[in-house]
This record gives structure tokens, sequence and C-alpha cells, in this order.
């Protein structure tokens, strides 16, 4: 329960489990907004491509580092 009381400290808030999961991308634009995109969602329907936000209950979830992106600009 240790681990888990640890990891609850390192989530941001505002964004949940997403801020510590490895199949989560912030996607930043040329205009500055970020977007958090859940790459589960390319390969299964039950999840949600841009998460409703903070996310604090998610089967799919694996401890990690998001990765980081920026779309390009129009
Ligand atoms: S699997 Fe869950 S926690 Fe991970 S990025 Fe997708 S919605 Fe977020």
């Amino acid at each position: 329960m240790a681990a888990l009381g640890k990891l609850a400290e390192q989530l941001d808030p505002k964004v949940g489990l997403c801020s510590n999961c490895k199949r989560a991308s912030i996607l930043t634009s040329a205009k500055g907004f970020s977007y958090w995109r859940c790459g589960r969602a390319d390969s299964d329907a039950a999840f949600r491509r841009y998460p409703t936000l903070p996310v604090e209950d998610c089967a799919g979830f694996e401890f990690g580092s998001p990765q980081t992106r920026n779309l390009p600009a129009d």
C-alpha cells in the first residue's frame, strides 16, 4: 500500500492517472495548447482517445512516463 501512496503523491491532480501512465501522450499544439491522449484507444475501443480528466480509475493504467509530442502547425 505504501507504493500506492507514493504514486498518489506523484500524480498531477488535474490529470490523474494519465500523468504517470506510459500509455499517455501529451500533445502540444503550435499555439501552446496541450492535450492528453490515451494510446490504448488506438487498439481498444473501451478507451477514449482524449479521456475526461482527471482520470481517477483506469483498467489500462501502466506506471511510466507519458510521451510528449509537438503537433505540426496548420
Ligand atoms: S490507459 Fe488509462 S491511465 Fe493510461 S493513458 Fe489511457 S486513460 Fe490514461
